[in-house]
């Protein structure tokens, strides 16, 4: 499809493009919708086999972003940014300066902050060039890591799916499976442990296993954890773990995880639904980080504040299975619904 039909069909409003060749640098930024305010998403560093396929995952990305913004119940539209190139051996200082000039240049329409491939040093290289920038560490005025506020939101969004599933919020005794033991995982699991769970985790780097064993965590091998009979299954690893062949295995009746696009198709979620699983959309259920950044947007980073809009992931979520339920679609599908009922309601077109 070309590009501007499949813009004007998913709604996006602009496209922009910058280059650099004196660094190296070849971007996008999508804006998807501002109708709840300036676009926010992160900037991905990610060297695509092609221009078309870079464009077409950045138009997809910031669209995810209006629908998560929406959902968490912030101010800020959708949008992404996209650097070509490969993190590891082409990014420079001055390619981020760079970037930062186009950043500004779209005078705030678009704030960007971390995603796949830069980092929170990345971002006060940005920072020098444009005052559109968030996620920068505490030192420097930011919010710093985001990882606690999204363990504590998929915690928030565990109780509301234990709550419809099985009539209580309590997690105490329920054994959740967590594949991953990243950053999410390690600020979650204090959250279950506290609660009262049992917790078993994998991850695919040994030493993160031998870590997770030497903090007297239950340890099986990656292979095993999607098979794993367990309460609550949480991805907190990479995206599209769940296709129509790997959820045979699955031996649980809720997924709630932090992993990004778990669902390797979206007719997975229906496939679940009809399998007697819940699935909550990673969208609502992963939406901690940004809440937490949006909080360094205009003013004193509060992390109090951020702490409390993401303990109403509860809310959103119960919200969320409650129309779910009602209307006999699947929470994914209900999750859609409810963003775009907040995304009719906004009056106002900021800029
Ligand atoms: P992380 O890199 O700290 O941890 C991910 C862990 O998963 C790593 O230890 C990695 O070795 C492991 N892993 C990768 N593939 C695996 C596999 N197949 N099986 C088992 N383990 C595997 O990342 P994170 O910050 O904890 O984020 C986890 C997920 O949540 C990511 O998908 C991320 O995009 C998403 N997410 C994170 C945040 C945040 O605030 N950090 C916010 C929103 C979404």
């Amino acid at each position: 499809m070309e590009i501007l039909e499949y813009m004007e069909m998913e709604g996006h409003q602009q496209l922009a493009v910058w280059t650099d060749p004196a660094v190296g640098l070849r971007s996008f930024i999508a804006i998807h919708n501002t109708k709840l305010g300036p676009a926010l998403g992160g900037t991905r560093i990610w060297l695509h086999k092609s221009e078309d396929e870079a464009i077409m995952d950045v138009l997809r990305l910031s669209k995810a972003m209006t629908y998560k913004n929406a959902l968490a119940g912030l101010a800020h539209g959708g949008g992404k940014g996209l650097i070509m190139a490969d993190a590891r051996t082409q990014k420079t200082k001055a390619m981020m300066e760079s970037y930062g000039r186009f950043v500004e240049s779209l005078g705030g329409r678009y704030i960007t902050t971390e995603d796949v491939g830069a980092s929170a040093e990345d971002m006060q290289w940005i920072a020098r060039t444009t005052q559109y920038v968030v996620g920068l560490p505490r030192e420097s005025g930011g919010s710093g890591n985001p990882s606690d506020q999204t363990g504590f939101g998929v915690f928030q969004a565990m109780r509301a799916c234990a709550l419809d599933l099985w009539g209580e919020t309590n997690l105490s005794g329920r054994t959740v499976a967590i594949q991953g033991y990243g950053n999410v995982a390690t600020a979650l699991i204090q959250h279950l442990e506290t609660e009262g769970c049992r917790v078993v985790v994998t991850d695919v780097d040994d030493t993160k296993r031998q870590l997770a064993k030497s903090r007297g965590i239950e340890v099986v091998e990656p292979e095993s954890i999607l098979s794993y009979e367990c309460d609550i299954f949480a991805p907190c690893a990479l995206g599209g773990v769940l296709s129509l062949e790997s959820i045979k295995d699955l031996h649980c009746e809720i997924i709630c995880g932090a992993a990004n696009n778990q669902l390797k198709e979206p007719l997975v979620a229906q496939a679940l639904q009809n399998a007697g699983i819940l699935y909550a959309p990673d969208f609502l259920v992963n939406a901690g980080g940004v809440i937490n950044v949006s909080y360094e947007i205009g003013q004193v980073y509060d992390p109090e504040a951020a702490r409390i809009r993401a303990s109403r992931i509860f809310d959103t979520m119960s919200k969320v299975l409650a129309i779910s339920n009602e209307n006999k679609i699947t929470a994914t599908e209900a999750a859609d619904q409810l963003a775009n009922q907040k995304l009719e309601i906004a009056r106002t077109e900021p800029k």
